[in-house]
């Protein structure tokens, strides 16, 4: 009876600045370069479409870098958000080692991703941006976004992934109760969109570049990205920052921190903050990204140069990619259908300062399922795989007789995915396979550029 369960901050606690691990690293990852000429992109490369405060961030070298107190005024709504122990799924599992898990679910909009589409909407807004336009997977991000927009008084064009349109009607609801405006993706509102008609069901890939178009030729529009870049995985650190402060008032450290990975931002969000702590102090903590095994990005992609859309509009990123045309699997969690990742991350992945670990859906759904009949939260299927990965490294604990603390992301919750659930219940979820032999083809068409060491 005497153990606690909840570790909450005051809003006095909401972090007053993110964690820029660029500053930290023995080795500065490998830059983007602009398609065109094959330089490194410069801050002019991006300004046609991002505010001049969002960019200093991306290339920023600076350790930290200060919350405007308008963003830390909006994180209220929320945050700081509570870190729970898992002590209920402890004793399902027999385990000595100790699990923690940080929930995100509890914003308005489900995820962690509002953490960045605060900051985005109100840098875009101090600079007299009108509207923000962004692509959609499983409409986490596009609902975060249409949120932030009416929070800071923009407007908000989403292109939603087609299959998900068709079968998440309440992320759209969510979306446009929010006041933003949806489009099935592909679309025939543009270029790309036209050039993409065959692939009806549509990816995130092709619905970037929808938005990067729309962005890039209307002036008071910028687009804005709910993963992968810098800056975004820069404001997702107060899930770090916070888990740090926590953990203190629990007495623990983490062993492993565990997260999953779409674009990299959530997992970039818990690990960056611990990773600097690491690097400081030449702590001994592990690091283990969850990733689906039909779209396996850091566990089988190739570590190489490539487009961070489908139609080839963005500028090249040094990353793991299957392809930037290759289309994944419709598997459950659409927000890790992605054909590459951070760049960020995937450097830190091929020095191996972070492990990566591919998941099928049925293991992930079968670990969902455990957690929420101790734990009580439906988790989202992406944050499934951060679980099993869970499970798996507390079951190894007790075999090794090991006490081993374990920290994991709760990203989101699964309320809007319970056709999967059911699915899941009913024994008709399906392990789709990963289609190496289109991968193969996809990185044939990967552009011209340099080699990455
Ligand atoms: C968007 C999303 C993801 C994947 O994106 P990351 O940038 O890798 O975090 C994972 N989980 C949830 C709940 C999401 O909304």
């Amino acid at each position: 009876m005497s153990e606690q369960v909840r570790f909450s901050l005051p809003e006095s606690e909401i972090p007053t600045s993110w964690v820029n691990i660029a500053a930290d690293l023995p080795e500065p990852p490998p830059a983007p370069l602009n398609p065109g000429t094959g330089e490194p992109l410069g801050p002019d490369d991006l300004a046609a479409i991002f505010p001049m405060g969002l960019i200093e961030q991306e290339v920023s070298a600076e350790p930290e870098i200060e919350i405007p107190d308008e963003v830390r005024e909006a994180y209220k709504l929320w945050r700081p958000t509570p870190l729970i122990r898992a002590l209920r799924l402890e004793r399902a599992l027999d385990t000595p080692a100790r699990i923690f898990y940080k929930y995100e679910g509890g914003s308005p909009a489900g995820s962690h991703k509002p953490n960045t589409a605060i900051p985005q909407a109100f840098y875009n807004k101090r600079e007299g941006v009108r509207k923000l336009s962004t692509e959609t997977g499983a409409g986490q991000w596009g609902s975060a976004l249409a949120l932030a927009c009416q929070l800071f008084e923009l407007e908000c064009e989403v292109f939603m992934v087609g299959v998900s349109y068709d079968q998440k009607p309440y992320r759209r609801a969510m979306i446009e109760t929010w006041g933003g405006t949806v489009h099935r993706s592909p679309s025939d509102l543009t270029d790309a969109g036209r050039s993409q008609a065959e692939h009806s069901s549509g990816s995130l890939g092709i619905a970037i570049s929808e938005a990067v178009e729309v962005a890039a030729s209307n002036e008071d529009t910028n687009y804005s990205l709910g993963s992968v870049l810098n800056h975004v995985c820069l404001h997702q650190t107060v899930i770090g920052s916070e888990a740090i402060r926590q953990l203190e008032l629990a007495g623990a450290y983490p062993d492993v921190v565990v997260g999953c990975v779409g674009g990299g931002s959530n997992f970039a969000g818990i690990a960056y903050p611990f990773l600097r702590e690491k690097i400081r102090r030449g702590l001994q903590t592990r690091f283990i990204a969850a990733e689906p095994s039909a779209c396996p990005t850091l566990t089988r992609g190739a570590y190489r140069y490539d487009f961070g859309d489908t139609v080839g509009l963005t500028p090249l990123l040094p990353m793991y990619t299957l392809g930037h045309d290759f289309v994944p699997p419709p598997v459950h969690s659409g927000g890790l259908r992605y054909h590459g990742d951070a760049p960020g991350l995937c450097a830190l992945v091929h020095n191996g300062m972070i492990e990566a670990r591919a998941i099928k859906q049925t293991s992930a759904f079968d670990a969902a399922v455990r957690f929420a009949r101790s734990e009580g939260i439906i988790p989202a299927p992406e944050p499934s795989h951060a679980l099993r990965v869970v499970i798996d490294e507390a079951e190894q604990a007790k075999q090794a007789g090991e006490e081993r603390t374990i920290l994991v992301n709760l990203c989101g919750h699964g309320h809007f995915d319970m056709a999967a659930y059911q699915a899941y219940l009913a024994g008709e979820l399906e392990d789709l396979e990963f289609p190496e032999s289109e991968m193969e083809a996809a990185l044939e068409r990967l552009p011209e550029a340099p080699a990455l060491s």
